[in-house]
């Protein structure tokens, strides 16, 4: 404990300077990689994300992303007041959510603000640098067509993962990349668009004036369609947000169709994160193109 208070001490020390003190803090999360901690300090409450990966950049690219969503949005975003490195930890020092109950036009200010933020666009799909989802690595090539860089950037690495860590045997590894030549055509020509790119209902937070808030993003430039259909993997949103997008920035017919596609990026994430009960599930879309 007395570590810990330590730790927070010298992260207020580093980004307020000497004169700042910590008043109090609490955790708040405890993930499989991440602590989250709420400090209050002389200049306010803030969140600081702890994370344990002595490799990997998680948190600076996170804090990148937050920064790049922050810019293209009217949504609140957390602001990022610092990041680095203290000891054996990794940290994120970002504003703190106060959260609130939802006001009535909570779902249709989201649903607005997402197609807002779709319409932050540019000519490849990807990003200037690699990141993020979850612990996971996330490729961000530029690329020309988004079906190359969904099937290179997106499922390959990830079934190839699931292989590797055996979760997943070579028959179905085979079967899983026979589906690739079949998605051609599927997806609707868009523009490379800014996603959240981890759009599930726990990644969206309400805010102290009852809004919205975009948290734990995962961002790229990719198809529009990608964070709707993540948004109604596990449910959570609610009817209002899909018509306030729809009426903003309608989508080409057939997305219901698609969806299953798309979200056989996340369903392949949680495989390799959580194990092998997301397994039926990318089991079922497989069959509809066998
Ligand atoms: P992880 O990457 O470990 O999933 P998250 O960024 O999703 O961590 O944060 C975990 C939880 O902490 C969130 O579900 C939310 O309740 C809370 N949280 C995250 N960011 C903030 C913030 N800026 N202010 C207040 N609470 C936050």
């Amino acid at each position: 404990m007395h570590e810990q208070q330590e730790l927070y001490e010298h992260i207020i020390f580093e980004n307020f300077g000497p004169k700042s003190k910590l008043k109090d803090a609490s955790l708040i999360a405890a993930g499989s990689h991440n602590q989250g901690i709420r400090l209050e300090t002389q200049e306010g409450s803030f969140f600081l994300k702890i994370n344990f990966d002595h490799e990997r950049d998680i948190l600076k690219k996170e804090a990148a992303g937050l920064a790049l969503l922050r810019n293209s949005t009217f949504l609140q975003v957390p602001n990022v007041v610092g990041f680095g490195r203290v000891g054996d930890y990794n940290y994120l020092l970002m504003e703190f959510i106060q959260k609130r109950r939802q006001n009535s036009n909570y779902w249709e200010n989201l649903g607005i603000g997402l197609a807002h933020l779709h319409l932050t666009q540019q000519s490849q799909f990807g990003l200037e640098e690699d990141n993020f989802i979850a612990s996971l690595n996330q490729r961000n090539l530029p690329t020309d067509k988004w079906l190359d860089f969904f099937v290179e950037y997106r499922l390959e690495p990830l079934i190839g993962k699931a292989y590797f860590d055996r979760l997943v045997p070579l028959d179905f590894l085979k079967r899983f990349q026979e589906i690739y030549p079949k998605l051609n055509g599927i997806f609707p020509e868009e523009n490379p668009a800014l996603l959240h790119g981890d759009l599930w209902s726990g990644n969206v937070i309400c805010n102290e004036d009852g809004q919205p808030a975009l948290i734990d993003p995962a961002v790229y430039f990719g198809h529009r369609e990608m964070d709707l259909a993540f948004s109604r993997l596990f449910g959570g949103f609610d009817q209002e947000f899909y018509e306030a997008y729809e009426s903003a920035f309608p989508l080409a017919p057939g997305f219901e169709s698609r969806m299953g596609i798309y979200n056989l990026y996340p369903l392949l994430v949680h495989l390799n994160l959580f194990g092998s009960a997301y397994l039926p599930g990318i089991e079922r879309i497989l069959k509809r193109f066998e």
